[in-house]
């Protein structure tokens, strides 16, 4: 099926109990990403802001799981590049969700930390990701409940994220995109204050309009305690015609 990207939008904001906003996003169809950036005194919105520079800087390649696995790769070198040279970055690291709509209608996924990808498809809504975190690793394992992961103190521990090592281990992923499609790429401080049930009241209602559904979410994150920073990234895929 030919697809083309119909609506994209965003929306970021520092929350409620933090000043600085660390989170990063790029909108770049047709490449789209987050990144959450993590480490003391303003490090981490240095580590994000590298690693969605790496990410716009992308050029043509061979597409599929190998781009997006190269590209985070790359990204992963300039931030732990600049946390061994720069002692006031020094253990800085970020997620990094991204997404690369190709001309034949797949969406190659990269995927390092706890931001989330999710797809609404009809009427359901899909993560799409794992989260590399420990409490997602002890529910996998069944050692957890997803409610007690929720409420567990450790829950913001991250177990893999770009900058902390020369090298990253990176999920990568292609789904074919079906017409209607809306994916969503957010950050932790969005699904750490709203539950998917309500992702999916709001991107279903506002299935239309996707900048509302972004600043909709961002609010109801607010709404919800606002802890983290929170950013959400949307685009549509719409029918190619002929
Ligand atoms: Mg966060």
């Amino acid at each position: 099926m030919t697809v083309r990207l119909g609506q994209t939008a965003s929306a970021t904001d520092p929350g409620r109990k933090r000043r600085q906003n660390e989170d990063a996003f790029v909108l770049q169809p047709p490449l789209f990403a987050i990144a959450d950036g993590m480490g003391g005194a303003r490090a981490g919105e240095v580590a994000s802001a590298l690693a969605a520079g790496a990410l716009r800087d992308m050029s043509a390649g061979p597409g599929g799981e190998a781009q997006v696995k190269q590209l985070v790769q790359e990204a992963n070198r300039r931030v732990h590049e600049r946390a061994s040279n720069d002692p006031a970055t020094s253990g800085m690291g970020t997620t990094t969700t991204v997404a690369v709509v190709q001309p034949d209608g797949e969406i190659a996924f990269g995927h390092v930390g706890d931001s989330r990808a999710y797809v609404l498809r009809g009427d359901e809504l899909e993560q799409l990701t794992n989260d590399h975190s420990l409490v997602a690793e002890l529910v996998r394992r069944g050692e957890l409940s997803e409610r007690d992961a929720e409420l567990h103190p450790q829950r913001s521990v991250i177990t893999r994220a770009l900058g902390t090592d020369p090298d990253v281990d990176v999920d990568a992923f292609v789904v074919e995109a079906q017409e209607r499609d809306v994916f969503l790429l957010c950050s932790d401080g969005l699904t750490t204050m709203v539950g998917d049930e309500q992702i999916l009241d709001v991107l279903e209602h506002h299935r239309d309009d996707l900048d509302r559904a972004a600043r909709t979410l961002v609010s109801e994150a607010n709404r919800g305690g606002g802890e983290d920073n929170i950013t959400v990234v949307a685009f549509e895929l719409a029918s190619g015609g002929d």
